[in-house]
């Protein structure tokens, strides 16, 4: 005979369908989310190892004990304000998965805006050398890296965890025309000339009341001075000595930003000082070319 299984003993804990346990994570993400059931779907789908796709198709399905207890740990982390993508170590971007980490800024789509523009620039002018200053998870460089196999993409962070992620990234996504350099902005670059400088730098003012919100991810990646500005403005002043003559600097910046970017660049030289709009109608973009 088959030795019978013990059955684990819970007496508060119902038989519960996948359908009633999405249900009510919901409810208790609604607070602190206003994606809950997105959010609560996903984050089901990782503790089962699934896709949603299979939580939708087997909605009727009870869920496991152990599946179940994985299921609240994460949404205990998740009503304790913890953004999804560190809770699954991922986030789409330009329709590449990333893996990101605590030592990443989370992706965000106003970048998606920017690695457009670029791939503009660069289909313009014919560049091929490209770099991508505080690169994070790589998002920026992978994306150009991805469309553009032609471009060589040099990709650079402070933060020698943070270039990890950065490189595994590209690893995973075999994209073989991305170079990783520790660097402080352009300070490993020194000698080296570029077509194109690209950068989502830090830009929230330090005493920005969105900094709450942003709690989870790095600091170093968000924050840059009184106004949001002191890494922009190095970055105005230290890129035209890695860009080859007629080379463009184009760099994400704040809402209402704008203004005070083109301010900066002009006063640091730049020509042809422009800002592009996101998709949701904001200055989000400045660039300039090398005088
Ligand atoms: N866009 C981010 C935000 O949520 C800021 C990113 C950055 O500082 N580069 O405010």
């Amino acid at each position: 005979m088959y030795a019978k299984r013990a059955q684990p003993h819970h007496p508060d804990r119902q038989p519960v369908t996948i359908q009633d346990l999405i249900q009510s994570a919901a409810a208790a993400l609604e607070p602190v989310s206003d994606s809950a059931r997105l959010d609560a779907e996903v984050l089901l789908a990782h503790a089962l190892g699934k896709t949603r796709a299979f939580l939708f198709s087997r909605s009727d399905e009870h869920v496991a004990d152990d599946a179940r207890q994985a299921f609240d740990a994460l949404l205990a982390r998740r009503a304790a304000g913890e953004p999804i993508a560190y809770i699954v170590g991922e986030r789409e971007f330009w329709s590449l998965s990333l893996t990101v980490t605590r030592d990443t800024l989370i992706p965000r789509p106003d970048t998606e805006r920017l690695v457009e523009i670029a791939l503009d620039v660069i289909d313009a002018h014919g560049f091929s050398r490209i770099a991508d200053l505080g690169t994070g998870s790589g998002a920026i460089a992978l994306s150009i890296a991805k469309e553009r196999p032609a471009c060589s993409v040099t990709a650079t962070d402070i933060n020698p965890d943070t270039l990890t992620v950065a490189r595994d990234n590209a690893q995973r996504l075999g994209l073989s025309n991305v170079e990783f350099l520790l660097s402080d902005w352009t300070g490993a670059l020194s000698g080296r000339r570029f077509d194109l400088v690209v950068s989502n730098p830090p830009y929230v003012a330090s005493g920005d009341e969105a900094l709450a919100t942003l709690a989870y991810e790095p600091s170093g990646a968000l924050e840059s001075g009184p106004e949001g500005l002191d890494d922009i403005r190095r970055l105005a002043i230290e890129a035209p000595g890695i860009l080859v003559a007629e080379g463009k600097l184009l760099l994400e910046h704040g809402f209402d930003q704008g203004d005070a970017v083109q301010q900066l660049l002009v006063a640091s030289g730049w020509r042809d000082v422009r800002t592009w709009r996101d998709h949701s109608g904001q200055p989000r973009v400045t660039g300039g070319v090398r005088a």
